[in-house]
C-alpha cells in the first residue's frame, strides 16, 4: 500500500457484539476484531521478501539464530514436525521435549526464526481481567467467560514466572496496566460489564477502579480519561523471550530449520510414519505434525479455510518528546478504549529504552482493514510501513490527550519514528483452536490467537502437548471453547456461508 493510497484518518466503526443497554462497544482484544468472519477463504503462505522489520527484529540483526539450521540437510524422518517457530511452535517444542525427551523434533520455519506475529507484535502481555466479560459472556455464557479471563491471568503468570526463573534477557516489565475509557458511553458500558462480572463472582479484588474523571486524569495523564481500571500486566521484547526458549530447545536436541516452507502434509507409510511433510528442500516422514502456523494455518491445512483468516496489522514506534522522558516517563501500559470499539494499546517500555509502542485497533487500522478487504492479495502482506491513517490517529491521540505532548519541540531522532506490519490470525469465532485436527489423527493445531496470543500461548501450547500425551481436555485447564472439534468447525463454516449463526467476538 503506497502512503498516498492510505485513506485519510477519521473515526471509523467496527462491527462486534453490542451490549443491549447501549451502543458503545468494548474491544475485547488488543488487536483483534470481528472482521474475521468475512466468509472468504483469504489465506497464503508467509510472504518471502520485502517484509518491514519490526523494532524487535531490528535489534537482533547479527543473531545467527535468525537463520539457524541445525543440520545442513533436512532429516528424512522425525517423530514430530512442528511447523512454525513463533511463540506457539517454540513452546510446543519445549513441552514436547519435557514430555518425551527421547523423541526427535524438527521445527520448520518459512523465513527467519520467529519472524511472524510474535517477532512483530506490540510487546504487550495484558491479561484481560474484566473487559471481555460482556462479549465472551454473551457468546459463550458467564462460566466460559470467567474461564477465559482466569486463563489469561494464568497465562500472564506463567510467562512472567518463566522469564524471571530463567533470568531471560527480554526487557520484562511488570506493573500496572490501565484501561481508560475516553468517552462517557464507553465508561458507562465498562462499568456495567465490570459490575455484572463482579456480581456473578468474577475476581476483581486485584483491579483498582476510579470513575472520577479528575482522579482518572491524575493517574493516567490522559486529559479526556473518564475512568480508569488498573491491574498488573507486562511488556517485553517478544523475539528475545522466544529466542531464549528456542536456544534451550536446541541444547536439548531440537532440530530447527529456518527458511523452509512446509508446502503440504500428506499421508505416508514409511516406517510407520503416517504423515509426510513436504518442503522445497525435501520431505520429512513423521508420526506427529503440529500446526503452529497461526495466521497462515489455512494455507497448509484446508479445513482451516474461512476459519482462521490472516490480516495485516500495524505497530507504531514513537520516540517520546522530552516532556515524556527521564522522571516524566510514562510508567504504565495502557488500553485506551475509544468509542465504537476502537483501542490504542500502549507499551511504553518504561523499564527498557522508553520507546513507546502503539498497537491496537485504532480508527486508522480500520481503514487499512477496509483497504485490505478490497485488495485481498495483501492479506499476508507484512511489508507495510508508515501507513498514514494509523500513524495519524496515534499522533492525534497523543497530542490531544497527553498533557504537554502537543507543542513539544520534536528534535531529530524524536517523534513518529517508524511503523511496521505483522499478520494476525483472526479466528472466525474469536477464540483459538487447540487440539487434534478432526479426521487427521496425529495432526495437531494451536492457532487463531486473534491478535491476543501473548495472553494465551503460555498455557495453550503446554495444554496442546498434554492433549498429545492422551490427557483430557479438563486436565489442560483451558477454556472449553478453545477446543477444536468437528462440530465447532462445521458451525463456523456454516456461519461463514450464511447458513447459521456463530458468536462473533
Ligand atoms: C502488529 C501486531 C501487534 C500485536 N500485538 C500484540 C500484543 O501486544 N499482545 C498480544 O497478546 N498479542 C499481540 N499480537 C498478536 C500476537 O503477536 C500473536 O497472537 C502471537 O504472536 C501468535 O504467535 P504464534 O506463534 O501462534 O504465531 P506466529 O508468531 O505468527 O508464528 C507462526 C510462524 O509460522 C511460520 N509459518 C507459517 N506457515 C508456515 C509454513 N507453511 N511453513 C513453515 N513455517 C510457517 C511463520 O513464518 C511464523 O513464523 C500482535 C500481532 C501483530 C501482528
Amino acid at each position: 500500500m503506497k502512503e498516498s493510497e492510505s485513506p485519510s484518518p477519521r473515526l471509523g466503526s467496527v462491527t462486534g457484539v453490542t451490549l443491549p443497554e447501549t451502543s458503545a462497544i468494548l474491544n475485547v482484544q488488543e488487536h483483534g476484531d470481528s472482521s474475521a468472519r468475512t466468509g472468504s477463504v483469504r489465506t497464503g503462505f508467509p510472504k518471502q521478501g520485502g517484509q518491514s522489520l519490526s523494532y524487535w527484529l531490528q535489534q537482533v540483526r547479527c543473531d545467527p539464530l535468525l537463520d539457524h539450521r541445525t543440520t545442513e540437510d533436512l532429516p528424512a524422518e522425525a517423530d514430530t514436525v512442528i511447523i512454525g517457530s513463533g511463540l506457539t511452535g517454540t513452546l510446543v517444542a519445549k513441552h514436547h521435549l519435557e514430555t518425551w525427551p527421547d523423541r526427535s523434533v524438527v521445527v520448520l520455519e518459512a523465513r527467519e526464526f520467529c519472524s511472524g506475529a510474535t517477532g512483530r507484535n506490540a510487546g504487550h502481555c495484558k491479561p484481560d481481567q474484566w473487559r471481555g466479560f460482556g462479549k465472551y459472556g454473551k457468546a459463550y455464557g458467564a462460566e466460559q467467560a470467567m474461564k477465559i479471563l482466569d486463563n489469561e491471568a494464568a497465562t500472564w503468570q506463567a510467562l512472567v514466572a518463566y522469564a524471571k526463573e530463567n533470568s531471560v534477557d527480554c526487557d520484562l516489565w511488570v506493573g500496572d496496566t490501565l484501561d481508560v475509557p475516553l468517552d462517557v458511553e464507553v465508561a458507562k458500558t465498562g462499568r456495567e460489564v465490570f459490575e455484572r462480572y463482579r456480581s456473578l463472582g468474577g475476581k476483581v479484588d486485584h483491579i483498582r477502579v476510579t470513575d472520577d474523571p479528575a482522579e482518572a486524569f491524575k493517574v493516567t495523564r490522559i486529559k479526556t480519561a473518564k475512568a480508569c481500571y488498573a491491574w498488573q500486566a507486562s511488556t517485553l521484547q517478544p523475539w528475545k523471550l522466544t529466542a531464549h526458549i528456542m536456544r534451550d530447545n536446541l541444547k536439548k536436541g531440537v532440530n530447527l530449520q529456518t527458511h523452509t516452507v512446509a508446502i503440504s502434509v500428506r499421508n505416508g507409510s514409511h516406517n510407520n510414519r503416517k504423515w509426510v511433510v513436504e518442503t522445497y528442500r525435501g520431505t520429512i516422514a513423521c508420526c506427529t505434525v503440529v500446526h503452529a502456523t497461526n495466521a497462515y494455518s489455512a494455507a497448509l491445512e484446508p479445513s482451516m479455510q474461512g476459519v482462521i483468516t490472516p490480516k495485516p496489522h500495524m505497530c507504531n514506534k514513537v520516540v517520546p518528546p522530552r516532556a515524556f522522558c527521564g522522571f516524566k516517563t510514562i510508567q504504565n501500559s495502557y488500553g485506551v478504549l475509544l468509542p465504537d470499539g476502537g483501542l490504542f494499546s500502549i507499551n511504553p517500555r518504561c523499564s527498557a529504552d522508553g520507546m513507546m509502542m502503539f498497537g491496537g485497533s485504532n480508527p486508522g487500522q480500520k481503514q487499512l482493514d477496509a483497504w485490505v478487504e478490497k485488495h485481498p492479495e495483501h492479506c499476508i502482506d507484512d511489508g507495510f510501513s508508515r501507513v498514514d491513517s494509523v500513524t495519524d490517529c496515534v499522533r492525534n491521540f497523543v497530542e490531544e490527550n497527553f498533557v504537554s505532548w502537543e507543542g513539544s519541540e520534536i528534535g531529530p531522532g524524536e517523534g513518529f519514528d517508524y511503523s511496521w506490519s505483522g499478520i494476525i490470525g483472526l479466528s472466525a469465532d474469536g477464540v483459538p483452536f487447540v487440539g487434534e485436527l478432526p479426521a487427521k489423527p496425529g495432526q495437531w493445531i494451536c492457532a487463531g490467537h486473534h491478535g491476543h496470543g501473548m495472553a494465551r500461548i503460555f498455557t495453550a501450547a503446554p495444554g496442546l502437548v498434554q492433549l498429545m500425551n492422551g490427557e483430557t481436555w479438563a486436565a489442560t485447564g483451558l477454556p472449553d471453547v478453545y477446543e477444536i472439534t468437528a462440530e465447532r468447525l462445521e458451525r463456523v463454516r456454516a456461519a461463514s456461508e450464511g447458513k447459521s449463526k456463530v458468536a462473533i467476538i
